[in-house]
């Protein structure tokens, strides 16, 4: 987040609601009092505000001018009305704010921080806008655009799912119903065929007067359904926001399944099944690879001098810098307390060896934070066991890199012992 601008005359609400944003974004908020103000600030920092905060009513600018003025700079805002009566709502919406919240209520701080954060991660997703009609889809986009979603944009269902294809991040998908070619209907069907509810989202529109639309649509695979022209702004954004919303849950759900909840790694369970995988496509492609077994030197004492907590801490530092020097196409995995795996493709034997020692020499003389406000920092060591091969079985690599640790550990500890299990 960058700068925040903050448009408010009320001392008091001004004042807490910059202290408040500062300490919790930690950004600069420049704060105007007035609409004279705020001009010079927009003049001065040009460019430069990521977010506003604006008053609806100032002495110099009653009438909610001061939106126009700061939305015309492409910043997006949130506005702070005293009540919610259905003409301010239509007056805010109209002046595509991102969101409103009412100054008068007692949780308005923390209204104001939840919707900034919110505006915030929605910049984390992408959508898809399909549909034949050049000011529908522009029309759509740019509601998103003022949440602070990204936005791509196709005018055909084929076209649509080449973007698909391409954008696997794509996390929702609004799609017109009357296109040529495949309608909006069949476009729901063929994306359902790639990829499923619990990864992409799917609202249908039409601005058709077909009562059957929304039911069509639903049972082909979307989850919602909005009539395009005649739906109001702040129930797009919430439908928009729930189907998200959804598509989150559902990877957080796949996340703890797959993941170690202490350190985030991938667990053992995860470790088996994609290893198995890659070893199966590295002996497609003849590639070498390794599998590399690393357990922490002499643990039981780091939790006998500092305690169980200090001792998770230090498996954690331990995980994260694991994960900082390994390949994106390694598997780095946590398969027991204090136990580690790694297995991925190499470039020859001297190479994945070269990995293995460096990691061990980062973490040989990493300080370990201890977070318990002394300062205080401790080290660790780590005994590395590799097995290299071709491919075979993973329990089989497994047990022969374990041969490596405790050779490794025999050695005298925080060292690297390897095996080529190799023709
Ligand atoms: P070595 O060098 O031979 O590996 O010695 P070690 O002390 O590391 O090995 P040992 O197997 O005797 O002890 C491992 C210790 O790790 C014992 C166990 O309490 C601790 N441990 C396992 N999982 C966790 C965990 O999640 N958190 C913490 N804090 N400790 C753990
Ligand atoms: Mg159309
Ligand atoms: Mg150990």
């Amino acid at each position: 987040m960058q700068n925040i601008l903050l448009v408010e005359d009320s001392n008091m609400f001004g004042k807490i609601a910059k202290k408040k944003i500062e300490k919790v974004f930690n950004v600069p908020v420049y704060w105007a009092k007035s609409f004279a103000e705020a001009e010079k600030l927009l003049k001065m920092g040009a460019g430069s505000f990521s977010m506003a905060l604006l008053d609806v009513n100032l002495p110099d600018a009653p009438h909610g001018e001061v939106i126009d003025r700061v939305v015309k700079e492409g910043i997006s805002s949130l506005v702070f009305t005293s009540n919610v009566s259905d003409d301010v709502r239509n007056l805010v919406w109209s002046k595509k704010v991102a969101d409103y919240i009412l100054k008068e209520d007692p949780n308005s701080l923390e209204y104001i921080v939840i919707a900034m954060q919110q505006l915030e991660q929605n910049h984390e997703n992408l959508i898809l806008v399909v549909d034949d009609s050049t000011t529908y889809r522009t029309m759509l986009s740019d509601l998103l655009y003022i949440r602070k979603y990204r936005v791509i944009n196709a005018s055909n269902g084929e076209g649509g799912l080449d973007i698909l294809d391409r954008y696997p991040e794509i996390k929702l998908v609004i799609t017109d119903y009357n296109m040529p070619g495949m309608d909006g209907v069949r476009f729901c069907q063929k994306i359902r065929e790639k990829r499923k509810s619990d990864q992409l989202a799917i609202i249908g529109a039409s601005s058709e007067d077909d009562l059957s639309l929304g039911a069509r649509f639903l049972k082909s695979g979307a989850d919602d359904f909005i009539v395009k022209g005649s739906f109001l702004v702040e129930e797009f954004y919430s439908r928009v926001q729930r189907c998200l919303k959804q598509i989150d849950l559902f990877q957080q759900i796949r996340d703890a399944a797959i993941r170690d909840f202490l350190t985030g790694m991938y667990n053992r369970r995860y470790f088996f099944e994609a290893g198995t995988e890659l070893i199966s496509q590295c002996e497609l492609e003849g590639s070498q690879l390794y599998c590399v077994i690393i357990d922490i030197d002499n643990f039981k004492s780091v939790n006998d001098t500092y305690g169980h907590d200090i001792g998770d801490i230090v498996i954690k530092q331990v995980a994260q810098a694991m994960q900082e020097l390994s390949e994106e196409e390694d598997i780095v995995a946590r398969i027991g307390g204090e136990e580690f795996c790694i297995l991925g493709p190499i470039a020859s034997v001297d190479d994945g060896l070269e990995q293995c020692e460096r990691l061990r020499q980062h973490i040989a003389t990493m300080p370990m934070i201890i977070d318990d406000g002394s300062g205080e920092s401790l080290k660790v060591s780590i005994s590395v066991g590799v097995c290299f091969s071709f491919g075979g079985n993973l329990d089989d690599l497994i047990k022969k890199a374990d041969e490596c640790l405790c050779r490794a550990k025999q050695n005298g500890r925080n060292r690297v012992e390897f095996v080529r299990d190799m023709p």
